[in-house]
C-alpha cells in the first residue's frame, strides 16, 4: 500500500521546518530517498532533518565525499550525495553497507546512481520548483514510511 502527501513550501525556511518536522517521526532504521533537480532544495531538506536530531553546526552537500556522517545523540544520520557517483561498486568499496544498519538514519541524494547498492527506501520524496517556490510530494514504500507519512498528515491537519 503505498501512502502520499504534498505540501507547498514557500521559502527556503518551510523547507527546512519541513525537515525539522520528518525529524520528528523518522525513527532508526528508516532510509529516505529524496529526487529534484539540482537546486530544487534535497540538501536544504536534509538540513532540516539533521538539525531537527540535534545538529547544531552546518550541513552541505558532501558532493565529493559522497556521505557526511552526524553523531547525534539520539542517533546516527547519514547525507548520502551520489551525484558525482561515477560506478556503484565504488559504494562497495566505501562500505556502503555498514551505513545502511538498524540504529542509523540514511538520507540519500541521487540514489538512482547508486543502482542496486542502495536499499530500497521507507520514503520516496520528491521536491520540485514551483515558479521561485517549491513543493515536496513524500511517499511511502514501506510500512515504516506510511506510519511517518500518517503522522506528518496528523500534524499538519
Ligand atoms: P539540492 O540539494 O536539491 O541541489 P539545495 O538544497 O542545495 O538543492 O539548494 C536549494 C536552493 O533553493 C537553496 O538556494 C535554497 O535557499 C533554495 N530553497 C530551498 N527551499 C526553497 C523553497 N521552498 N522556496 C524557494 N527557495 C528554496
Ligand atoms: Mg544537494
Amino acid at each position: 500500500m503505498t501512502h502520499s502527501v504534498g505540501f507547498q513550501l514557500a521559502d527556503e525556511a518551510a523547507t527546512v521546518k519541513m525537515g525539522n518536522m520528518l525529524a520528528e517521526f523518522i525513527d532508526q532504521g528508516a532510509v529516505i530517498y529524496l529526487h529534484g533537480d539540482l537546486g530544487a532544495g534535497k540538501t536544504t531538506l536534509t538540513r532540516g532533518v539533521v538539525q531537527g536530531f540535534g545538529h547544531q553546526g552546518k550541513v552541505k552537500s558532501p558532493t565529493y565525499t559522497l556521505v557526511e556522517p552526524y553523531e547525534l545523540a539520539e542517533t546516527n544520520v547519514y547525507h548520502f550525495d551520489l551525484y558525482r557517483l561515477g560506478d556503484p561498486e565504488e559504494l562497495e568499496y566505501m562500505g556502503i553497507r555498514d551505513y545502511f544498519s538498524p540504529t542509523a538514519i540514511c538520507v540519500v541524494e541521487w540514489p538512482e546512481k547508486g543502482g542496486e547498492f542502495i536499499p530500497t527506501p521507507d520514503l520516496d520524496i520528491t521536491l520540485r520548483y514551483v515558479g521561485d517556490a517549491r513543493e515536496i510530494e513524500i511517499q511511502s514504500i514501506s510500512t515504516r514510511g506510511a506510519n511517518i507519512i500518517d503522522k506528518l498528515k496528523n500534524q499538519i491537519e
